[in-house]
């Protein structure tokens, strides 16, 4: 068996990682970090696609621009990642029906307009409706019935709710979103964080205080400490555990725990909505697409909601790459995940004949990623109900024991976001680090009582 460890973490995305400085950075040097996959980054990852690098998971650093600076755009302008801002505003301006015409922007705007009205009068009405039950959710999509209704519905509430509700992401940090585009990936912030307190050998870790491949299937937790028991047969003994899986994980029966977690806090699990987000890259050998100012996101208006609705090309991010990205949320992602590539490709095929013509060429080549079906994640990230009270939130947060919770779904401001677990992560192994205080105090008492 390895030596106790004063804590473990569970999990090498940002929240994890970001809480592991911390630590390290305060004097506790036998923490042990547990990664169930074969690498650090969780739901942020890269991988090669053509001849670029693409992003499966986070690909915006969103909240940019504002009074306050979003500590990860600082980040990553520090690295000089390489970035590019993108502009969705035309998005709506450039919606096609399913004959290829493009709707005459009056009529864009208008059906625009009313769609964000419509959502915002069903919201303040659901606000002076609402009374304390955070379960009391009810629909907020409005009953958009023609192709470009849905569209823009689709937009409104699976991309831009910013436009119906404030968000705290670009009240705070500002409206502006920049699109990563460096060949090192969104994950060469991570990889250098991880540099700064892990050892590392060029660009690889080689610290043993991070152990890929374990998978954590039971936590047994009681007054003096958490025993972590992994797939592999290991077993593990720390003074506390830092819990990052994400809340698709914590929602699964991955993990179980010794003994059970309380029902206020596997109930506050269950009410946190999980959403599914899917970019499905697509390789052609020539663009056909329309490229210029304003014309990087264009919208497919179909008779079903969220059918290959939102489109982006890559010629701002990567010229010459020859690249689509098409965006699927919730059912639509799950319904592609269980169906071959091939099949996806064809869909994917008809849509943009539909809207470019029957003469363009065949894709030679699709990446879709599985995030919900990835049994490491189930969700690409949370989304709490939009009334409901800070409880869930808070109770999702709540430590059980030595247990602590982290993770981009703990944080109360900006959950969902890359920066949110970067923010938990630090959060959490502050509260760790204040409860290790007390436990000494306590200890000294004891021992001059003695
Ligand atoms: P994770 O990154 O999920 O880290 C948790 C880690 O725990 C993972 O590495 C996982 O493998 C590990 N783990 C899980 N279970 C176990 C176990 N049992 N044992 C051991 N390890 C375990 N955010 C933005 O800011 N901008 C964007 O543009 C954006 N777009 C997104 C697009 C997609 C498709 C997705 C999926 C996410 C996107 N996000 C975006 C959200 C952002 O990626 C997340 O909020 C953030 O990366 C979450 O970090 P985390 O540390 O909380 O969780």
């Amino acid at each position: 068996p390895s030596p106790p460890s004063s804590v473990i973490i569970i999990g090498a995305g940002v929240s994890g990682l970001s809480a592991a400085k911390v630590l390290a950075e305060n004097g506790i040097g036998d923490l042990l970090i547990l990664e169930a996959s074969d690498r650090i980054g969780g739901r942020i990852r890269k991988e090669k696609f053509g001849d670029v690098s693409v992003e499966l998971g986070a690909g915006w650093i969103a909240g940019v621009g504002g009074k306050e600076s979003n500590p990860v755009w600082e980040i990553a302008a520090k690295l000089g990642l390489r970035t590019c801002f993108s502009d969705y505003s035309n998005a709506r301006y450039n919606i096609y029906d399913r004959s290829g015409k493009i709707f005459p922007s009056g009529i864009a705007a208008d059906s625009y307009k009313k769609a964000v009205d419509s959502a915002i009068q069903k919201l303040k009405g659901l606000e002076s409706n609402y009374v304390e039950d955070a379960t009391n959710r009810t629909d907020f999509t409005l009953t958009p019935k023609t192709p470009i209704e849905l569209a823009i519905d689709f937009i409104l509430h699976d991309f831009e709710m910013a436009e119906v509700e404030p968000i705290s992401t670009y009240v705070d940090f500002g409206e502006r979103e920049f699109l990563v585009a460096d060949e090192r990936g969104y994950e060469y912030l991570l990889y250098k964080m991880a540099e700064e307190f892990l050892f590392t050998s060029e660009g690889k870790i080689l610290d043993n205080r991070l152990k890929l491949n374990k998978v954590v299937r039971e936590l047994q937790h009681s007054r003096n400490g958490v025993t972590v028991r992994t797939e592999d047969g290991c077993v593990f003994e720390a003074d506390y555990v830092i819990l990052s899986a994400s809340i698709g994980v914590l929602q699964s029966d991955l993990i179980s725990f010794r003994p059970p977690l309380p029902r206020w806090k596997t109930e506050a699990i269950e009410k946190c909505d999980v959403m599914v987000y899917t970019k499905i890259f697509l390789k052609f050998p020539y663009k056909f697409w329309p490229c210029g100012p304003g014309k990087e996101f264009f919208i497919y208006a179909h008779e079903r909601r969220g059918y290959y609705t939102f489109w982006q090309h890559m010629e701002n991010a990567y010229p010459g790459s020859n690249i689509l990205v098409v965006t699927l949320t919730n059912d639509e992602s799950k319904r592609v995940e269980s169906q071959s590539d091939e099949e996806t490709l064809k869909e994917a095929m008809v849509v943009l004949r539909d809207m470019f013509g029957s003469d363009i060429p065949d894709a030679t080549d699709i990446l879709v990623p599985r995030w919900w079906n990835n049994r490491f994640q189930r969700c690409s990230y949370s989304n709490y109900p939009m009334i409901s009270n800070n409880q869930v939130i808070n109770d999702i947060k709540a430590p059980v024991g030595r247990i602590f919770f982290t993770g981009e779904h703990t944080s109360e401001r900006f959950n969902g976001y890359v920066h949110g677990g970067h923010l938990a992560g630090i959060d959490t192994s502050k509260a760790v680090l204040e409860e290790m205080r007390k436990d000494e105090r306590q200890k000294g008492k004891q021992n001059q009582n003695f």
